[in-house]
């Protein structure tokens, strides 16, 4: 039986005729947040809270462009990527085509992405030596749905990947899903809780481009979709989860004013999750900047200058060239998982 969720969105495809399909899906596209550039730069979205390379969340955080001075948004190690255009747009776009069908079904859709905001300031005590620190959190997320279910406040979070990945979902359960999507719909909600509004559940909707075949077993059963719906509970603790990785990115980041940055990935990494999808190159493919150069973005760090750098990243110093790197350790995902057991687990390989 599938979920409601993924009737609805079923029911609103057959509903809406293809020219006002496209219509609603183009308007989406084309929505911004008017006040983007006038919000403070370094804020703590749901998506860092979901970034596996402690390295990679700060540089993001201190909002380090894929290169020095370079701008371009569909990116991947430095470099202008074909496949992050193409799903950067179909997730967009298949995100407004859902949004038209679901709102033709009559869903009471409140508010999406990315005009509805959700911004809310949280304090919280962090131990720095001996000292007792207060640190001040920006949360600043852009929930993609918005809706009433039956009075209450729900989100869903939309997922446009291809069918394999959808395949390698319902083979893997929904602990895959969590692992992936779990972090970022927990802190969704921990924001919107902390704006006031009492969210119990963010549905993790996940539907590719193409139907299933037409003979099939699933068309025989009615499901023209090839889609998944895994909804997360507000649990005990998803809270204290959410503050910790915060807090912890809050710490490296006045560590890094110091002078004292994450540890990067290993250099031989640099062709596997995450360093093959990051926005970074973890190493120089001809005229780049490598992720742990941060002097070349931070200018006036404190590490600037300093001859006998290559050891900005404690505890080793790991190389950019493939053949001599010395092996590094991860970033770990440490203590911040450790109110939800379940969440530790190693990440998986993209959904691309
Ligand atoms: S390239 Fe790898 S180590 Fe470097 S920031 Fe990205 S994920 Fe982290």
């Amino acid at each position: 039986m599938n979920h409601w969720l993924i009737d609805q969105l079923q029911l609103g495809l057959q509903l809406v005729d293809q020219p006002d399909l496209i219509r609603g899906a183009v308007e989406h596209c084309s929505l911004e947040d008017p006040y983007r550039d006038s919000r403070p730069e370094r804020r703590i979205s749901p998506t860092l809270i979901s970034e596996d390379c402690r390295l990679s969340r700060l540089k993001r955080y201190r909002r380090h462009d894929p290169q020095p001075g370079w701008k371009w948004r569909s990116v991947k190690q430095g470099r202008p990527s074909a496949s992050s255009a193409m799903h950067t747009l179909r997730g967009t776009f298949a995100e407004g085509m859902a949004v038209t069908a679901l709102r033709a079904t009559g869903m009471q859709i409140l508010g999406v992405s990315p005009t509805c905001v959700f911004e809310a300031e949280e304090f919280s005590n962090a131990v720095y030596g001996e000292d007792m620190r207060e640190l001040e959190i920006n949360w600043l997320g852009y929930p993609d749905v918005v809706f009433l279910n039956e009075g209450r406040v729900e989100l869903i979070q939309m997922k446009c990947p291809s069918v394999y990945a959808i395949t390698r979902y319902r083979r893997d359960g929904p602990a895959s899903l969590e692992r992936r999507y779990g972090p970022q719909a927990m802190a969704e909600m921990h924001i919107g809780r902390l704006l006031g509004m009492p969210i119990e559940r963010n549905h993790i909707l996940i539907f590719a481009f193409e139907g299933t075949l037409p003979g099939s077993e699933e068309a025989k059963a009615g499901q023209e979709l090839h889609a998944i719906v895994h909804t997360v509970e507000w649990a005990d603790g998803m809270a204290q989860f959410c503050r910790r990785v915060a807090e912890e990115i809050l710490e490296d980041d006045v560590a890094a004013d110091q002078g004292t940055w994450p540890t990067a990935y290993a250099a031989d990494n640099a062709n596997k999750w995450p360093c093959s999808y990051c926005n970074y190159p973890r190493v120089d493919q001809g005229d780049q900047v490598t992720c742990e150069e941060v002097t070349k973005w931070e200018p006036n760090s404190p590490l600037a200058g300093r001859p006998e750098t290559p050891s900005l990243l404690a505890p080793s110093s790991p190389t950019t060239a493939p053949a001599m790197a010395v092996p590094t350790t991860p970033s770990p995902p440490e203590p911040s998982l450790a109110p939800l057991a379940r969440l530790q687990l190693p990440p998986l390989p993209p959904s691309k």
